[in-house]
């Protein structure tokens, strides 16, 4: 199993009550069971959904105390007496699903987000906010040995997600897709991704910085809903023949985005729903949804399959996402940031710091 140069402690961001803050401390160093790896986690992007974790926004509740975290990007150390295919030394990433029951109607045919009992990193489980870390062999990210873990850590959820909300929108290359929140971490990733297939990017969001960003990493059209007059008219604008674009990605954390964008959206096309803000409903009319077809529906992280070929985009340098790095025990500031709305793209954490 492990090597003598795992430590028995480790630095950890904690949240030890609902609606935080977290708590940067010693913490024990976790064991592998039969099935499961220890990661040396070297670096760990960070999600909106980490920051609705330690709030306890949504319907379902996190383990206390928790470790957060679930882009996270390391080195294999230790192994239980099951695992066979991941060797020690190995690069691996420890992403949302952490494990799944593999077994049930969902796991059965590959659509194991929607297992009934998912291990979720950073949420039901302890996830990457800490030094060393545990996932289900079956489940955790294989990183090719060519990619950079620092660069490569908010593909773990974040490029996953968007990878995966592009193909369940059915947008084919040459078409247009608008992405709101597109200044993010999921919608820089959205960008890339999508400018890699050959799609239009319309992105919708707020302040010159993000639009500046979204310009330079993709966005064939900026629409600024803190400035703009007439946002969905603005959308139909950016497209040829005024239209509005063939799909929607909605990343955005509160409410309204969702409901604007059945109002710009094409006849016949599809609005797939990423964003998971706090309380919040769908609500289009049904007059338009039926006489102009549209189809509404969501997108929940990706598959193993679908987390192997977002993680071949980046390793074959497709990839090229906005980042910046701070240490660990800065996760708090990162924090206060991102419930202001002022992160452009993603911040990582090197867990070193
Ligand atoms: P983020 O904070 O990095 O980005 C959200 C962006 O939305 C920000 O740039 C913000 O300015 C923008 N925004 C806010 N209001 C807007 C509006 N009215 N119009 C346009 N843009 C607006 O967050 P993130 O890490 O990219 O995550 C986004 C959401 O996706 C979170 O709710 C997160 O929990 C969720 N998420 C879902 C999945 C999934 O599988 N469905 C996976 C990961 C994250
Ligand atoms: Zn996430
Ligand atoms: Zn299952």
């Amino acid at each position: 199993m492990g090597s003598e140069s795992i430590p028995t402690e480790q630095w950890a961001q904690v949240v030890e009550k609902s609606g935080g803050p977290v708590v940067y401390k010693k913490i024990p160093v976790p064991k592998p069971g039969p099935d499961e790896v220890l990661i040396n986690i070297k670096y760990s992007g960070v999600c909106h959904t980490d920051l609705h974790a330690m709030m306890g926004d949504w319907p379902l509740p996190t383990k206390l105390p928790l470790v957060g975290g679930h882009e996270g990007a390391g080195v294999v150390v230790a192994r239980g007496e099951l695992v066979k295919d991941i060797e020690i030394g190995d690069y691996a990433g420890i992403k949302w699903l952490n494990g799944s029951c593999m077994d049930c109607y969902y796991c059965r045919q590959a659509d194991e987000p929607l297992c009934p009992e998912p291990s979720l990193s950073g949420y039901t489980v302890d996830g990457s906010f800490q030094q060393y870390a545990i996932g289900k062999a079956n489940h955790v990210a294989r990183i090719p040995k060519e990619c950079d873990l620092e660069a490569i850590s908010p593909i773990l959820c974040a490029g996953i997600t968007v990878y995966k909300a592009i193909k369940e929108s059915g947008v084919r290359p040459g078409q247009y897709l608008t992405i709101v929140g597109a200044g993010g971490g999921l919608g820089s990733m959205a960008l890339q991704y999508a400018k890699a297939m050959g799609i239009h990017t319309i992105a919708i969001d707020g302040g010159e910085e993000k639009g500046k960003m979204c310009k330079e990493i993709g966005a064939s059209e900026y629409v600024d809903f803190t400035k703009s007059k007439n946002v969905v008219q603005d959308v139909k604008n950016a497209t040829a023949d005024q239209l509005g674009p063939h799909a929607v990605i909605v990343l955005a954390v509160s409410e309204g985005p969702f409901q604007q964008a059945s109002e710009y959206v094409r006849s016949r096309g599809t609005i797939v729903c990423v964003g998971l803000p706090a309380n919040a409903y769908l609500k289009a009319p049904v007059f338009d949804t039926v006489t102009r077809m549209i189809n509404i529906k969501g997108s929940y992280v990706g598959n193993r399959q679908d987390s192997a070929e977002a993680i071949e985009f980046f390793r074959r340098g497709l990839i090229k996402a906005p980042y910046k790095t701070v240490g660990l025990s800065q996760l708090q500031d990162v924090y206060h940031l991102m419930e202001k709305g002022q992160i452009a793209g993603r911040y990582v954490v090197d867990t070193s710091k």
